[in-house]
């Protein structure tokens, strides 16, 4: 049976994604409404009860935004680092969720994927990417981060199927005229997020012959389009000779198409909702 791979939705304004193996059942991010997460898990033919667990990356409100509805829906554990505990706490104090806490850098199971944390510079109390080891392949989680470290570098390096932020244009960020200019320094700091350009950047480094899908996401609503982000990656890849990367730009409204990993063969291929 394949790995499946969904991105239920990335923006800026929500994050979370679906991993389906054999015997487990994944969120990675829960920043949609919890009634969004069982929406368009129903569209896959899903449902929260039969979630096996849900992977936090960090305790911003685009990624953490459902669990204390949840949490008077469903008991599935969450797994986060202890400061980002603390913070979704802090901000939902009548959360009662199953917590379980890992080391950042720690590797973990949860059912038969294999989660590797690992972290980020972000503006956040402890922040983490995700590699997720499966029998079907490897899914990296590359977002929320200001710059590529050597470390993002060398743990994303085995993804099949990677999810890199593409935040902002730098010129329309600039131009702005919603965002105060303390803002978008902070954006534009070491500890925000990626550009279009700077995604294209870090994937000269991160490339490798293993990664055949990548996805854009986090997306900012005002500040960025699926084209310009589309369109600065695409040149890259073209540069790079990576010939072999299908391109993606995920969408905050709608789930992408889901990916089939592993289906007894590589590469794997994309199957239409
Ligand atoms: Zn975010
Ligand atoms: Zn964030």
């Amino acid at each position: 049976m394949p790995v499946r791979f969904t991105i239920l939705g990335s923006g800026s304004r929500g994050n979370c994604a679906y991993l389906e193996t054999e015997t487990t059942r994944l969120l990675i991010d829960a920043g949609f409404s919890a009634r969004q997460i069982q929406q368009r898990l129903a569209q896959l033919g899903r449902t929260l009860e039969r979630l096996d667990g849900i992977l936090i990356t960090h305790e911003h409100s685009d990624h953490v935004r459902a669990l204390d509805v949840l949490s008077r829906k469903i008991q599935v554990p969450v797994y986060c680092n202890r400061l980002t505990y603390d913070a979704i706490l802090y901000q939902q104090p009548r959360c009662r969720l199953p917590f379980h806490l890992f080391e950042t850098g720690a590797s973990f199971t949860v059912g038969d994927v294999e989660v590797e944390s690992f972290s980020v510079p972000h503006d956040a109390q402890d922040p983490v990417g995700f590699l997720l080891r499966t029998a079907g392949g490897n899914v990296g989680f590359l977002t929320d981060l200001g710059h590529v470290t050597r470390l993002v570098r060398e743990r994303v390096r085995p993804a099949h199927a990677l999810v890199l932020e593409a935040n902002h244009d730098l010129q329309l960020l600039q131009e702005d005229p919603k965002r105060p200019w303390s803002v978008k320094q902070r954006i534009l700091s070491r500890h925000g997020h990626l550009s279009n350009e700077a995604a294209a950047e870090a994937l000269s480094e991160v490339m490798s012959e293993t990664l055949r899908h990548l996805f854009l996401g986090h997306l900012s609503q005002d500040c960025n389009r699926p084209e310009l982000a589309h369109a600065c990656v695409a040149r890259q890849l073209e540069t790079l000779g990576a010939t072999h990367v299908t391109l993606e730009v995920a969408s905050q409204g709608a789930p992408c198409r889901t990916l089939l990993l592993g289906n007894g063969h590589l590469p794997p291929s994309p199957e239409p909702l």
